[in-house]
């Protein structure tokens, strides 16, 4: 998508109905949407009934989208960058986004392990034309990312960890999240020509400093063993598994899942035994300072 050139050209892509104080979605129906979501409920519905956000909608002609967004900021901004997103992934017709620009950022303290409300920032159901992202922090990230979910783009994984991971625990099911949030985190370093290298240096950081704070046995009440640390292991290897993927036979399937992967978790965990845990951002894309220098 062309940039606005003129204020016609906003006026082109107008708000479907003038801004509005009131949320888009009553609070009962908010509710209804979040009922398995409650720990996101909690942020959107603290956020929305702030006096000063207002509940926008706006059609994305070159996308062929609808974007839902609920910001105290001028939305303007934001809907460019979500058409160009969508434009540049290839999303289908009449595809529908979700966006409460909550303000709480992925900030954990030296103490704390990481969590749903320090980690998670969206949610989709795989093969809908819709996704919902409810922060602001990386959104576009999140809107990759939970494109890939609503496309079908996933892989199917067996929700208990293969042993050759050696992690003893309760993981989240959803292990094929790994995947998704590395081909999301690829995808996001293309579309902002950002090195693949600084986005792999930023993520073995996380993931030492979140296995450095691991108690044995693992506990998560997100998939934070998949987003932080298998992730690690499967980046070397994005051009590989971008056409082979899972792999099809079950020799496939355990190659992938065991031999590519195993030994980078393990180095991981012998270098984590030397660090110390410090308060760290859990964002998963390089903030832009970052993306500039050299890490
Ligand atoms: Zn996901």
């Amino acid at each position: 998508m062309e940039p606005y050139r003129n204020s016609a050209d906003y006026q082109r892509r107008r708000p479907l109905q003038p801004p509005s104080q009131k949320p888009l979605l009553s609070v009962e129906a908010l509710r209804r949407l979040l009922s398995d979501q409650t720990w996101d409920g909690g942020l959107i519905q603290r956020y929305v009934s702030r006096p000063a956000v207002k509940a926008y909608a706006f059609h994305l002609p070159t996308a062929n989208a609808t974007l839902y967004v609920w910001t105290h900021k001028d939305p303007k901004p934001t809907v460019e960058t979500v058409e160009r997103l969508l434009l540049w992934l290839g999303t289908p017709t009449e595809f529908t986004v979700h966006l409460w620009m909550c303000d709480t950022p992925r900030q954990i303290t030296k103490d704390e392990w990481p969590s749903r409300i320090t980690v998670n920032g969206g949610w989709a159901i795989p093969n809908t034309n819709s996704i919902n992202v409810y922060r602001e922090e990386e959104f576009e990230r999140v809107i990759l990312h939970e494109s890939i979910h609503a496309l079908g783009w996933d892989w199917q994984m067996s929700s208990t960890p293969p042993p050759c991971w050696q992690i003893e625990g309760e993981l989240a099911p959803h292990l094929m999240e790994a995947w998704t949030e590395c081909y999301a985190e690829w995808l996001f370093c293309a579309y902002y020509n950002i090195s693949w290298q600084k986005q792999q240096a930023w993520q073995k950081q996380q993931a030492l400093q979140i296995l450095c704070r691991a108690t044995s046995p693992w506990k998560e009440d997100t998939n934070v063993f998949a987003y932080y640390v298998v992730k690690v292991a499967l980046a070397p290897h994005i051009e590989f598994l971008l056409p082979f993927q899972l792999g099809k036979t079950e020799e496939e399937k355990m190659f992938v899942r065991c031999e590519l992967v195993s030994s980078t978790i393990d180095e991981l965990r012998r270098e984590a035994a030397t660090v110390k845990p410090q308060a760290m951002s859990l964002r998963m894309s390089l903030r832009m300072s970052l993306r500039m220098s050299l890490l």
